[in-house]
């Protein structure tokens, strides 16, 4: 009689997949991540840019993995080598 037991597994998996605030997927993190590392790189303010990116990166650490290679791949200048 403690309720819901579908309320409490969507909570899980939400934990599982992510950060608590699901604005933003993996997918989509993924397809603006080029856009956000330049933005950081520039100097400009990417979290102004793409709203929700820095939220997801913090909570999911896949996508913070991504984010931390693409930038180090842009500042050794080793993005020309790449299709
Ligand atoms: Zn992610």
């Amino acid at each position: 009689m403690s309720g819901r037991p579908d309320l409490n597994h969507d909570r899980l998996l939400g934990r599982l997949l992510g950060p608590a605030g699901p604005e933003m997927s993996c997918e989509e993190c993924f397809e603006q991540l080029d856009r956000y590392v330049e933005l950081e790189l520039g100097g400009a303010d990417p979290e102004a840019a793409i709203p929700g990116m820095r939220a997801h990166l913090e909570g999911c650490s896949a996508c913070a993995e991504d984010h931390d290679s693409l930038r180090e791949l842009l500042l050794s200048g080793g993005a020309c080598g790449r299709a």
